[in-house]
């Protein structure tokens, strides 16, 4: 899961979305999915999309996997349940998803005695309160000092049921791009500390496919634990200089 922070939309694009939203109230014979079928062309052109591209960052991959390349505009509260008729056209509902995820969750999803969601909402949650990284095995587990309905969350979440977060192929990205952290660690430890090695060292880290592994080996559980502590305590400059490049890439990762 890709954290993410929402941005602010044109006002045009705002406009166009609300005028959408109070047509779906108005007129309760529009077929939720011909409307939306209809309209979902023309976001590329309106900055909806393009919005949604840039919460997710470079290479707009999907907020819940992480993995593949997103390329639908997901409803966090599915437009497929009539309950959640006044948010088909609604910017806070939106999600940057790849297919496969969006298939899974769109089956799959369950609220709370209140109603509010029990998957993890990537722009809302933050990864790493809900789960610990194995290193091991690329997978995300639930934290063991949740609150029951936070573990409820975590587990429905990486059901490989709802979301590609723990399928095999997401998991061994993960691990690749820890590897790909591990040895910019140490080609940076074994450089002379030139100008240019500290701008290897960001770009290298900057390239792992998951970014936000950044968080939990230099600031989370990760850097409690060697090389990453150790890598922490005598270059906090330059870690502070990665957190500051990742979140300006990926607005709001850490
Ligand atoms: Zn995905």
């Amino acid at each position: 899961m890709r954290p993410a922070t929402r941005v602010e939309l044109s006002a045009r694009a705002a406009a166009w979305l609300e005028k959408n939203q109070w047509q779906l109230i108005e007129d309760m014979e529009i077929n939720i999915h011909e409307r939306w079928g209809a309209r979902r062309k023309t976001m590329n052109k309106n900055g909806v999309v393009q919005a949604l591209r840039h919460m997710a960052g470079p290479s707009f991959r999907c907020m819940y996997c992480g993995d593949s390349e997103g390329c639908d505009v997901e409803h966090y509260y599915p437009k497929a349940q009539p309950a959640w008729r006044d948010r088909v056209f609604e910017w806070r509902n939106f999600i940057w998803v790849c297919a496969p995820c969006n298939r899974l969750k769109n089956a799959n999803f369950r609220t709370d005695a209140v109603g509010n969601g029990i998957l993890l909402n990537p722009v809302n949650d933050k990864v790493w309160d809900f789960f610990d990284y194995v290193d091991e095995s690329g997978y995300l587990v639930p934290r063991f000092d949740l609150t029951p309905e936070n573990a409820d969350r975590a587990f429905f979440t990486s059901s490989e049921k709802v979301t590609r977060l723990t399928h095999d192929v997401v998991c061994e990205g993960r691990q690749r791009s820890a590897r790909g952290i591990r040895r910019a660690m140490q080609r940076y430890e074994s450089s002379p500390r030139s100008e240019g090695d500290v701008e290897e060292f960001l770009l290298h880290v900057m390239d792992a496919g998951h970014p936000e592994l950044c968080e939990w080996f230099f600031a989370g559980q990760g850097s409690r634990e060697n090389p990453y502590r150790a890598f922490v305590a005598h270059h906090r400059g330059l870690i502070d200089e990665l957190r500051q490049r990742l979140n300006r890439s990926y607005p709001g990762i850490w």
